[in-house]
């Protein structure tokens, strides 16, 4: 049988995720962590304006899409690991929620 794509978990640390994190929308992608839009995803290495180096890819496009979109954005950029954003949200809400209690 062919290679084929499965959903794994694999513990990272979230402030380099977050530092290295390159978000793909309809057309361009957007860096998280200074929130440059119009970048390049398909050829961008590194952030125009911050000059981050990118390691990880995530999609904005609803999880409904899938190990398809996932599977697209590996073949168009095997460098980078596939996140997903809900997940990185996630700990960014909690991350915050906690900043107002303590
Ligand atoms: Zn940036």
């Amino acid at each position: 049988m062919k290679n084929v794509y499965l959903r794994t978990l694999k513990e990272f640390d979230y402030e380099d995720v977050e530092a290295h994190l390159l978000v793909v929308g309809d057309l361009k992608g957007d860096c998280f962590h200074c929130r440059e839009i119009g970048i390049d995803y398909l050829s961008a290495s590194r952030c125009p304006q911050c000059g981050t180096e990118f390691k990880y890819i995530a999609s904005r496009q609803p999880k409904s899409s899938g190990v398809k979109l996932m599977s697209s954005l590996h073949n168009k950029r095997p460098d980078l690991i596939f996140v997903e954003l809900d997940d990185i949200l996630f700990y960014k809400n909690r991350e915050r929620a906690q900043g107002l209690f303590s």
